[in-house]
């Protein structure tokens, strides 16, 4: 999604999620799209094996590993554990991502699970900064409601689309009408964020930012806790989410 803010043109800082292809499309499609990659060939700089593979090459192995729709499942209680969660239809991989939380029951426990967007450059130890966020537009006219309208997939009025955390995020949109002589007639609507997690750019994950974050304020961290972590903190336990504020973990 591309919207300006006081009249100057800002970046785009968002993607509109709209609905996929229907199961059965989306199962004939994938099997058409299937297309073995070649061998590549391992060459060495400085001494040191690499494989280089085009852009092209990797979007078909997504498209071959059915990735395209691929969230990952974070369990921070787990000692960061992750789990690679497969959808095959849009619908699905909106829902994973515009969630804050998911419990997983396994035998009378509970545990918080998180989804983050995949990529193919993944990794455990840094979160992505991509997200998706529900938007609601308070004062949008009604007749802009109708479902799958003109820019819009609304369920409510609320719309999801793709954010970077890391961007400033459009205030406001503008909508215009053209009339028959051709003159245009426009108005600003306020955009409103109902849920977006923060990121940490120094603990490299979502849920907290710098202001809130024990390894950058460790006067922050509770007072009780640290009797109880007593003997057991090390540098690492110190960046471990577990002992941190998070924004799953708040009620
Ligand atoms: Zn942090």
């Amino acid at each position: 999604m591309a919207a300006s803010a006081g009249g100057q043109p800002l970046k785009e800082v968002g993607r509109l999620v709209t609905s996929g292809p229907s199961y059965a499309n989306s199962l004939r499609q994938k099997k058409s799209n299937i297309k073995r990659l070649p061998l590549k060939p391992i060459s060495y700089l400085h001494g040191e094996p690499q494989v280089i593979w085009e852009v092209e090459e990797v979007n078909q192995m997504i498209v071959n590993e059915n990735l395209e729709y691929a969230v990952i499942g974070s369990f921070r209680l787990l000692s960061n554990k992750h789990v690679l969660i497969r959808a095959t239809l849009l619908e699905d991989y909106v829902h994973l991502l515009s969630k804050p939380a998911f419990y997983i029951t396994q035998n009378n426990w509970s545990f918080p699970m998180r989804t983050l967007k995949w990529d193919p450059m993944f990794n455990p130890e840094e979160e992505t900064t991509i997200t998706i966020a529900w938007i609601s537009f308070p004062s949008l006219p009604p007749n802009f409601f109708w479902r799958r309208g003109c820019f819009f997939t609304c369920n409510g009025g609320r719309v999801k689309v793709e954010v970077d955390l890391l961007n400033d995020f459009p205030k406001r949109i503008k909508i215009e009408m053209r009339m028959n002589n051709e003159e245009i007639m426009e108005k600003w609507i306020k955009i409103k964020y109902d849920y977006v997690p923060k990121y940490c750019q120094t603990c490299m994950i979502q849920g907290h930012n710098e202001e809130q974050c024990f390894v950058v304020h460790p006067e922050l961290y509770p007072k009780e806790k640290v009797g109880q972590a007593k003997g057991r903190r090390t540098e690492r336990s110190a960046k471990n989410p577990i002992a941190r504020k998070t924004d799953v973990m708040e009620p």
